[in-house]
């Protein structure tokens, strides 16, 4: 994908050179009263640049709070004049957006369930056209960078420039400490493969707690993310949905207190030289690691066609068994991380078996 045209938040939100998108506010807009309070207390931080509250809750079981609906859009724009924050909401089809639009919306953010669907993304892109409202677009739920790109591109093919990612994590069967596991390396390969689009990071629901929140965030700002969107509540135990990952704007500061934000480079000659030296010096390695994988690959080869010529199964389990153990264990003594080497190996035992298949399938065509 050619790098994209978007309009940086820095130019539709007068942010600072190096300074952070930062959305807080409830998962839900629950009442007026909660929606006016929660806004004004984070209105006081100048650290907060927008307000964030759903109206329309995408739910996981039905008879659950769903969200007030249209009725609370009100609130948000007595947001918007009381405390001068942009407000923004979640919309998930073509009325919520049109809805949103009447009622000067400032941002709208497709939710990661509605991401996974290309009908959903389309309906909202042709419903936002000729218009040039900011856009949210969260990662889908299932970790499949395509259908990211593809909402990415629906947006933009309707004419939208002021589009930002979120990286809110991925459903995952295993339960872990994450409510939604981060999954670092495909928000980065997002990062790669559309340059220049923004990317901020959602850890609330990454976390769906309030104790990782601090280091998922400093992770996002480590991986030079634009910014954050955190959930906040002023009384996150009563919060009508996602109660266990809120925090209190008091929270929210301590968290914005504690987190280090990273320069993309320093631009000075010392620096510079000195990153470049240790880079080439990488450079060279990957080299010599280039060289031997096709080393290694060659003997593979040799081997499959022994075994080929002598009919004897490709997969060895004993052998295989000994070489992750050994390596493992070199791995370890030397202080290599934990499964660095075992998922290296298996990368490089899973593309060994492929090549012996194709050796012995090549074979069979040639009888
Ligand atoms: C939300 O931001 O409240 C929300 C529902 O998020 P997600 O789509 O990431 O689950
Ligand atoms: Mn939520």
């Amino acid at each position: 994908m050619q790098p994209i045209s978007v309009i940086p938040p820095a130019q539709w939100l007068g942010l600072k050179e190096n300074e952070p998108l930062i959305i807080a506010g409830p998962c839900s807009a629950e009442t007026e009263a909660q929606v006016l309070a929660t806004a004004h207390m984070l209105a006081k931080d100048k650290r907060v640049k927008a307000f964030r509250a759903g109206v329309w809750k995408p739910r996981t079981r039905p008879n659950s709070f769903e969200g007030v609906g249209l009725e609370s859009l009100s609130w948000l724009q007595k947001v918007k004049q009381e405390t001068g924050l942009p407000v923004a909401t979640e919309i998930a089809n073509a009325q919520h957006a049109e809805a949103c639009l009447k009622a000067g919306i400032d941002i709208l953010w497709i939710g990661a369930r509605s991401t996974v669907n290309p009908f959903l993304v389309q309906e909202i892109a042709d419903a936002l056209q000729g218009t040039d409202v900011p856009v949210l677009i969260k990662n889908p739920i299932n970790p499949d960078i395509e259908l990211w790109i593809g909402a990415v591109e629906r947006l933009q093919n309707a004419g939208l420039h002021k589009l930002v990612a979120v990286h809110r994590g991925f459903s995952s069967p295993i339960k872990g400490r994450y409510r939604n596991p981060p999954e670092w390396h495909i928000a980065i390969e997002m990062m790669r493969r559309i340059p220049g689009l923004p990317m901020i990071c959602d850890p609330s629901h990454i976390c769906g707690n309030t104790h990782l929140l601090l280091h998922v965030a400093q992770t996002a700002f480590d991986m030079k993310m634009d910014g954050l969107i955190i959930e906040t509540h002023p009384n996150p135990k009563e919060a009508w949905s996602d109660a266990k990952q809120q925090v209190t704007p008091a929270e929210l500061w301590d968290i914005f207190d504690s987190l280090v934000l990273r320069n993309s480079t320093i631009n000075t000659e010392e620096f510079l030289n000195h990153l470049t030296a240790l880079r080439r010096q990488i450079d060279l390695i990957d080299d010599r690691i280039i060289e031997t994988f096709a080393e290694r690959m060659d003997l593979v080869r040799q081997v499959g066609e022994y075994k080929r010529d002598h009919n004897v199964s490709i997969l060895q389990i004993a052998r295989w068994a000994e070489i992750l153990e050994q390596r493992q264990r070199q791995g370890k003594r030397i202080g290599l991380p934990e499964h660095l080497v075992e998922d290296l190996f298996n990368l490089i035992h899973n593309s060994s078996i492929s090549l012996q298949e194709s050796i012995f399938r090549a074979a069979e065509v040639g009888k």
